[in-house]
């Protein structure tokens, strides 16, 4: 038995996958832990020349947290930076958009958004009209086509993958694999080795995975996480919800009452913001929506 550090690449159910100097390693926890997330530096244990046990997990940087539906709660570990991708057809959820962009802030991760299918022009101007206020917030929109100018979107999205680790989420139907297969030319063959390695049978998209991105220089790499993650964002605190709407930040402290909840409350200054336009009101109904949510986790 001899001890060494990995990289987790991968996750199904209580089954992981490390990368440990190029070599590939199945590993388990102990016990029935499940509080490995893709993205971990992990101290290992080698039991056999392909198999590990997991003894430890360095300190996180970022954390990211799937809602409570699935069984394994953490998403994705030392995060630095979040892609949104969103297209022109068909329409995306403003609802997700915010949601996720309220996870990463209060993750303490970078955010930005990608317009995809910018070859659609009938609904070219409209959606990026509905991108305006995530523009206003201060959160990037970065126009691509995957399939119209491939070349051009990887242009635009590898500079700003270099040196980061990403991860890309998005509605299904709006180009994420188009997106990952242009970022990560041989996606599919590790994809393949990935599902392999773990034994997911058929069921190969089915996990989260990081692709390691070294002609982009150091520590560049990206994750590419099934469907649409619904962020869980039950383990906020009312405090870090108010402070995760960014566009509520010139506000807060501002209230009448300190423990203001900017719900109902009198000479609210957030509300005052809400109805002087200042403030959507969506986000301020999102707002209302994550507090009450958070509110019956506790009770
Ligand atoms: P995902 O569900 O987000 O992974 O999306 P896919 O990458 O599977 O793409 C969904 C559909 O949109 C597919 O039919 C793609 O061919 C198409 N698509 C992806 N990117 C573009 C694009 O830039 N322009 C157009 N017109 N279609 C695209
Ligand atoms: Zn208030």
């Amino acid at each position: 038995m001899s001890a060494l550090t990995g990289l987790i690449i991968a996750a199904h159910g209580r089954h992981y996958l490390a990368d440990a100097d190029g070599a590939k390693l199945q590993c388990v926890t102990r016990g029935k832990k499940t509080n490995v997330a893709v993205g971990d530096r992990v101290k290992l244990t080698l039991t056999s020349p392909d198999q590990a046990v997991i003894d430890g997990i360095d300190e996180r940087q970022t954390l990211l947290y799937r809602s409570d539906q699935y069984k394994s709660k953490l998403l994705a570990a030392n995060l630095s930076q979040l892609f949104i991708v969103v297209a022109t057809e068909p329409g995306f959820a403003d609802d997700l958009v915010s949601r996720s962009l309220v996870a990463a802030e209060a993750a303490g991760i970078t955010a930005r958004l990608i317009l995809n299918k910018t070859d659609v022009t009938a609904s070219l101007g409209k959606t990026r009209e509905r991108l305006a206020p995530y523009a206003a917030l201060g959160y990037p929109v970065h126009e691509v086509s995957a399939k119209g100018d491939p070349a051009h979107a990887v242009a635009t999205l590898a500079p700003l993958l270099a040196g980061q680790s990403s991860i890309l989420i998005g509605q299904s139907g709006m180009g994420k694999s188009s997106l990952i297969n242009l970022l990560v030319p041989d996606a599919d063959i590790a994809v393949r080795e990935i599902s392999a390695a773990l034994d997911t049978g058929k069921h190969t998209t089915t996990f989260t995975r990081l692709y390691q991105l070294p002609e982009l220089g150091a520590g560049s790499s990206i994750i590419d996480s099934p469907g649409f993650q619904e962020f869980g964002l039950y383990h906020l605190s009312e405090g870090m919800l108010e402070r995760a709407f960014v566009d509520f930040a010139p506000y807060l402290g501002q209230c009448k009452f300190y423990n203001c909840r900017h719900l109902i409350e009198p000479q609210c200054a957030v509300l005052s913001a809400v109805a002087e336009g200042k403030i959507t009101r969506m986000r301020h109904t999102l707002y209302g929506q994550l507090l009450h949510e958070s509110a019956q986790t506790l009770y």
